[in-house]
């Protein structure tokens, strides 16, 4: 077997031991390389369950808790989502096999500017880029089948909720300090939300405004 034949299986190897047991996931994660959204020093350990940083002072999440995430979002071919918190912009990619349509949006320039080119690149056409402050989600396109929120806030933000379609799931971490957050779902009902707690996790703060570049 090729080093890199026996890399991928070990990353799918850990998603699986980890309990990410969708098919549709795992072919998704299998498809997309984590390698590209991952640069300088630390590409080397792009196959790593572990976070990583990028620009601006952030992090590309852990492979297993993308997985995790995308699969407690339940998403459907014809679903339009909506992330936030694009990053590197791999979650997004993972979102784009998965889903009909995916926006996402960063309070950093920068970080957008360079997933806007990964997703050229890579051929995802069905994704769409913004810088913008996601705690306001965006409201031009909604409302939304799925949202995912990759950082943290303290509760569900007001305007995400109101852009969840009914029938709508959403998936976010939510906690008051950088160390205790508990990865939420919530699905929207005609007469209101339920929750569902899925475990801790950790992730940077969602900030308010725009970022300084
Ligand atoms: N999903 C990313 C990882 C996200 S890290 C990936 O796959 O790589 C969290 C991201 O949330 C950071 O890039 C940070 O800039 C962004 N963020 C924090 N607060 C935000 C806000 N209010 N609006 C939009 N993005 C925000």
């Amino acid at each position: 077997m090729t080093d890199s034949a026996e890399r991928k299986m070990r990353f799918l190897y850990a998603l699986r031991s980890r309990g990410v047991t969708d098919i549709r996931v795992l072919t998704a994660m299998e498809r997309i390389d984590r390698g590209a959204f991952v640069k300088g020093l630390f590409a080397d350990r792009a196959y790593e369950d572990m976070p990583l940083p990028i620009s601006c002072g952030q992090t590309i999440s852990q492979p297993s808790v993308v997985a995790l995430m995308t699969q407690a979002l339940s998403v459907t071919p014809r679903d339009k989502v909506l992330e936030i918190g694009t990053g590197s912009g791999y979650q997004a990619a993972i979102l784009s096999q998965l889903a009909r349509r995916v926006y996402t949006v960063d309070r950093h320039r920068r970080l957008v500017r360079e997933a806007q080119e990964l997703f050229r690149a890579l051929d995802l056409t069905n994704i769409t880029a913004f810088t913008a402050d996601g705690s306001f989600g965006l409201a031009d396109q909604a409302p939304f089948d799925r949202i995912i929120v990759t950082a943290a806030a303290e509760d569900a933000p007001g305007p995400l909720l109101a852009q969840l379609k009914i029938g709508g799931i959403m998936v976010l971490p939510v906690g008051q300090s950088d160390t205790v957050q508990s990865l939420i779902k919530v699905t929207r009902h005609e007469t209101g939300f339920d929750y569902e707690e899925l475990g801790p996790v950790r992730f940077v703060p969602l900030v308010e405004g725009l970022g300084p570049e």
